[in-house]
């Protein structure tokens, strides 16, 4: 019988192969297992590609990820985040953690909270749903947390204004806050455990790879195949000619690479692709993100996790520090730190790094530039997808083509979505299931 063959091998096509129960081959381009997970270690610093925090919510996830492990293998940890801003720190979320801003931004930001929730200003957003994420903002945080937080914030994580984008990615990332919370965060008694991220779990050991090698180690029923990767794809005869000369023939494909390179990889197969699907892939866009690992000498400066910058004096938006979050991903008296970049076009590597020790002596994450021991830059070509107007209709006409053809897709770039590594596991296990049936 021929095989389901799955195409990558990051969390969502190492989930597909697990919850299958017929035989499957997991076709991977790199050199290992993990996708977007894999850890590298650089002078004994372990360095996932930015900070990569694992939260479950489905118990299903939770007993899979628990029997992959020994009690105390993984840690629990409380998010210690914050916000750099108007040269203070405030803890993270900012909509419910004001307190210790000058008290003109706190005014501002509470006073535009009153207004969009309660106030005249505010009753049009309140009659109908926002039609983008600018909208989004105004109607739940106010002018106030748009301009002074929101705003440029998202601006710089997604590299185009949030009017620009819908609001169809926000569900569980984005907290809306309460009166009561907005109030309590301006007087000083505010939560930071709003928000789906508030505590999670990381792996004592190997970093977060490890959760993607405790995968592969309890796989059966199938072949991986790593180095290789599709060259071009035939859904009419199912086949999938790979670079290392083989041919595969599949009775169902799954793919959690990235959606415009599946259409591509269709296109040049036999059976072909519609122009106006190839023309609809085409406008699927995704943002680039470059992070910096750094290392430098002596303890962490901050106790922070890692930082928000929404201010345009930083060229990141968000600095992570791996050495606070857990000790043993860096050697004693050395802090690391993953510094983030979001762009389209080229940031070279040597830029990225050079802006990288500014941001951190300017957001006060360390002393001196003295102190650094190495920076390396890093490229995720493509990080977020971005809900611009073309998403939402492209996508579709991509999507209504893919179910004619038989292919079924998984995961954070196979389904082109913003989703966590959770998403991944539970994409992998829904397709399973369908072909268990
Ligand atoms: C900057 C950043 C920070 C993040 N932080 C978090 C976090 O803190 N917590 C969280 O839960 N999630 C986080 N995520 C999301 C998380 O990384 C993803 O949801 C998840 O890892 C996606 O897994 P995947 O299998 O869908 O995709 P991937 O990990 O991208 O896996 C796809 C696999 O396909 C392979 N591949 C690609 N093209 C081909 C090809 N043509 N042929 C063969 N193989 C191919 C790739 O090498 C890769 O192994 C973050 C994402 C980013 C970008």
């Amino acid at each position: 019988m021929d095989p389901i063959v799955i195409l990558g091998a990051g969390l969502a096509g190492l989930s597909t192969a697990h919850f299958l129960q017929r035989p499957w081959r997991l076709i991977e381009r790199s050199d290992r297992v993990g996708g977007l997970i894999k850890t590298e270690v650089i002078d004994g610093c372990y360095f996932d590609p930015t900070g990569h925090w694992l939260h479950l919510r489905d118990p299903e996830v939770q007993e899979l990820v628990n029997t992959l492990w020994l009690p105390g293998e993984l840690v629990r940890i409380q998010r210690k985040a914050a916000v750099f801003s108007r040269g203070v720190f405030t803890r993270f979320p900012y909509q419910v953690n004001t307190h210790g801003l000058p008290a003109e931004v706190v005014a501002e930001n509470l006073v535009g909270y009153v207004e969009a929730i309660y106030g005249e200003k505010g009753r049009e957003l309140r009659e109908r749903d926002p039609r983008n994420f600018e909208e989004f903002i105004l109607r739940y945080m106010g002018e106030g947390f748009a301009r002074n937080f929101m705003v440029p914030y998202n601006q710089k994580l997604w590299t185009v204004h949030p009017r620009e984008l819908s609001a169809a990615w926000v569900g569980r990332f984005v907290p809306r806050p309460t009166l009561k919370e907005v109030v309590d965060g301006a007087l000083g008694s505010g939560s930071d455990a709003l928000g789906y991220n508030a505590s999670f779990l990381y792996p004592r050991e190997g970093g977060i790879e490890s959760l993607a090698r405790a995968m592969l180690r309890h796989l059966e029923g199938g072949e991986l195949s790593v180095h290789t990767e599709p060259v071009s794809i035939d859904w009419k005869a199912k086949t999938v000619a790979l670079s290392d000369g083989r041919s595969l023939r599949y009775a169902s494909l799954v793919s959690s690479i990235s959606l415009p390179g599946l259409v591509q990889l269709l296109a040049k197969g036999g059976a072909g692709v519609p122009e106006s699907v190839q023309a609809a892939a085409k406008q699927l866009r995704a943002t680039t993100v470059t992070y910096v690992c750094v290392a430098a000498r002596g303890a962490n400066r901050q106790p922070w996790h890692w930082i928000y910058l929404p201010e345009s004096e930083f060229h990141s938006y968000r600095i992570g520090s791996p050495s606070a979050v857990f000790a043993p991903l860096a050697p004693p008296d050395t802090a690391t730190f993953s510094v983030e970049y979001s762009h389209h076009g080229s940031l070279s590597l040597a830029d990225a790094e050079a802006k990288a020790v500014e941001d951190l002596l300017r957001s006060q994450m360390i002393h001196s530039a003295d102190d650094i021991l190495f920076t390396r830059a890093r490229e995720i070509p493509n990080a977020y997808v971005l809900y611009d107007d073309a998403y939402g209709p492209a996508k579709s006409e991509v999507v209504r083509f893919l179910d004619q053809a038989g292919i079924h897709t998984a995961g954070r770039y196979g389904q082109w979505e913003y989703s966590s590594m959770e998403d991944a596991i539970l994409a992998g296990r829904a397709v399973a299931r369908t072909l268990n049936r």
